[in-house]
């Protein structure tokens, strides 16, 4: 199996939001930072090509950091790049966010081959926004979702729950107004309070109200009635979609495609051939011992981690139930008390020849996946 994925990280925005642990630097637009960054990611997908790397990849996403922020001449000159680099592309996916996601940026997008934008409008109420430390106001997050839409690209849009002074009531709003403006896609999480951001120092190891579990469990239940009640069916445990506008690039994460990540912050999962490739475009990955079927590495620290085909095996397992779909049963075959016990436990149920999460599988993921990825430990 080649790459199936690109992903490619932007690690620029500009200012740093209070919550985030992302690999990303807050700098001016017009920083000459940002040229060099393009010329080593050009220079990268030049080796890619050589090394006949991409020719198979379906799927490519540039994230961030805020891949808006390149602006439209260093982005248009990105995107048609990675399209020459890979040209059996079946959709490509750019993050945004609505103060960057210019009119001209949208045409650059668009011109160069982007498909899907991925906003993040986390809210659509001023008081939230200024809290999380965005530096967008809903309006122009309303207007630049329109924008994007309007040009033919399809939208997805990020929301974010349990975040400060978001009310039950704002959160029905948000998700309220999001619907009307009839996105193809949205993703939705809990803000996480991370070590080392803003929030993290500011609350350390205490648990703000605003982000109690119960009211993550309620935001995140409120979402999935308001979503799926608007046609929007929940796919994954964070995302939800119009019929055919499913993200590709994210199900290929979750179904054991091999991906490649170029870029400071990014990671990557290969198989052997790829592997062996990639180490012709990264001097410092180690050979990979015999045994190991499935190779993780990330650019940031420099990390690699080998996997055996049992953990390989676990891990598909673990992530295809992130799913709604699950997994084939029969990939349980082999271990038949733990797919009776999750069964017993109420964490999965039968869905003809699948197995699929349910609710409680999903609120106790941590169990379930758990449960799925110690597997590889037994013989
Ligand atoms: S825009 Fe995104 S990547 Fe940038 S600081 Fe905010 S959350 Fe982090």
């Amino acid at each position: 199996m080649g790459v199936g994925a690109l992903y490619v990280h932007v690690p620029f925005c500009a200012r740093k939001c209070r919550y985030c642990d992302f690999a990303s630097k807050a700098t001016r637009t017009d920083d000459p930072c940002m040229d060099g960054y393009l010329k080593e990611r050009i220079a990268e997908l030049d080796r890619c090509q050589r090394l006949g790397m991409l020719g198979s990849c379906k799927t490519a996403y540039l994230g961030g950091g805020t891949p808006t922020f390149l602006g439209a001449t260093r982005l248009g000159t990105l995107v048609s790049r990675i399209r020459m680099t890979c040209p059996n592309l079946t959709e490509f996916s750019c993050e945004a966010n609505p103060d960057s996601l210019t009119d001209e940026v949208i045409e650059a997008l668009c011109g160069a081959g982007v498909t899907r934008v991925s906003i993040g409008v986390q809210s659509l109420d001023d008081e939230e926004l200024r809290a999380l430390g965005r530096i967008h106001t809903a309006n122009q997050a309303r207007t630049r979702v329109q924008a994007a839409i309007a040009a033919g690209l399809d939208v997805s849009v990020d929301l974010m729950c349990a975040i400060p002074k978001q009310t039950d009531e704002s959160w029905r709003q948000t998700i309220h107004e999001v619907i009307a403006l009839s996105v193809g896609h949205v993703s939705v999480y809990p803000l996480a309070i991370e070590e080392g951001t803003p929030f993290g120092k500011r609350y350390g190891d205490e648990t703000p109200p605003w982000n109690d579990e119960d009211v993550q469990a309620q935001r995140m239940e409120c979402a999935e009635r308001l979503l799926t009640g608007a046609g929007l069916h929940r796919y994954e445990v964070a995302s939800y979609a119009r019929e055919g506008k499913q993200c590709a690039h994210n199900i290929a994460y979750w179904t054991g495609i091999p991906y490649l990540g170029l870029g400071p912050g990014a990671a990557s999962m290969l198989d052997a051939s790829c592997y062996d490739s990639a180490r012709r475009l990264y001097d410092w990955l180690p050979p990979r011992p015999h045994e190991a079927s499935r190779m993780r590495f990330s650019t940031l620290d420099r990390e690699v981690e080998f996997l055996s085909a049992r953990e390989a095996w676990a891990e598909d397992l673990m992530l295809g139930m992130r799913l709604t779909r699950g997994v084939e049963e029969e990939r349980l075959d082999a271990v038949p008390d733990t797919r009776d016990d999750l069964l017993a436990r109420g964490l999965v149920e039968r869905d003809g020849d699948r197995l699929i999460p349910t609710h409680d599988g999903w609120l106790l993921g941590n169990e379930l996946f758990a449960a799925l990825w110690d597997l590889h430990q037994q013989s």
